[in-house]
């Protein structure tokens, strides 16, 4: 069965196609030739991952999903949120928007935090949404070289290593991305077996 994932991105393709069995083949935009600008809009994650699925599903009438991920720091009223990839600025700069967050942290001790991730499916027409979620901290200072994004000032709670300093097979059992994946797989594995 075709898949198809809102995302240009291969190595979250690649992700997700491990934890489905072998009946399933995943495709992403690129595979399709597909680039067109979906815009995320939305004010929730939730919302960006359905208007995404939702433009795919009209578009070319295929089973598919769509993810979005955002950090959401208690301090900051859930901020950076759905704005965590262009928090500093349109240009989705990774340092820039570490910068920004430890600035906006500055002198303050709560530093609790969370990465969520929701996903919407398209299956048969109808719709299914996923979350998966990562507690734990941001740190004062960037550490570690792995990863991307906020991963160098995230601690997640039970580790005393930065997401970045974790090596990638550590990280993709633990996170957020991997858990909103394994409920979504595991959704698709009882449709499969109703067959
Ligand atoms: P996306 O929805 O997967 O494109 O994620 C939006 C933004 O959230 C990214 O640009 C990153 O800044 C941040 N982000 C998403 N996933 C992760 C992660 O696993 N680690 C660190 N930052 C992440």
């Amino acid at each position: 069965m075709r898949l198809l994932f809102a995302t240009q991105n291969k190595h979250k393709a690649f992700e997700i196609e491990q934890m489905l069995d072998d009946s399933f083949e995943v495709l992403t935009l690129s595979d399709l030739q597909i680039d067109d600008d979906i815009p995320e809009t939305g004010d929730t994650l939730q919302a960006n991952a359905l208007i995404k699925a939702k433009y795919l599903h009209e578009r070319l009438g295929y089973n598919c999903f769509a993810d979005d991920t955002g950090l959401e720091v208690q301090a900051l009223h859930g901020a950076p949120g759905v704005h965590s990839a262009r928090y500093a600025g349109n240009d989705k700069n990774d340092a820039n928007n570490i910068i920004k967050l430890l600035q906006q942290l500055s002198g303050e001790n709560n530093r609790t935090a969370r990465f969520v991730t929701s996903i919407c499916l398209f299956w048969n027409s109808n719709m299914f949404l996923f979350e998966g979620e990562l507690k734990g901290k941001i740190l004062e200072q960037p550490i570690g070289k792995n990863g991307f994004g906020y991963d160098p000032v995230f601690m997640p709670d039970g580790y005393d290593i930065s997401l970045a300093q974790m090596d990638i097979e550590l990280k993709n059992k633990i996170s957020h991305r991997a858990i909103a994946f394994k409920k979504m797989a595991e959704f698709l594995k009882e449709q499969t077996d109703l067959i």
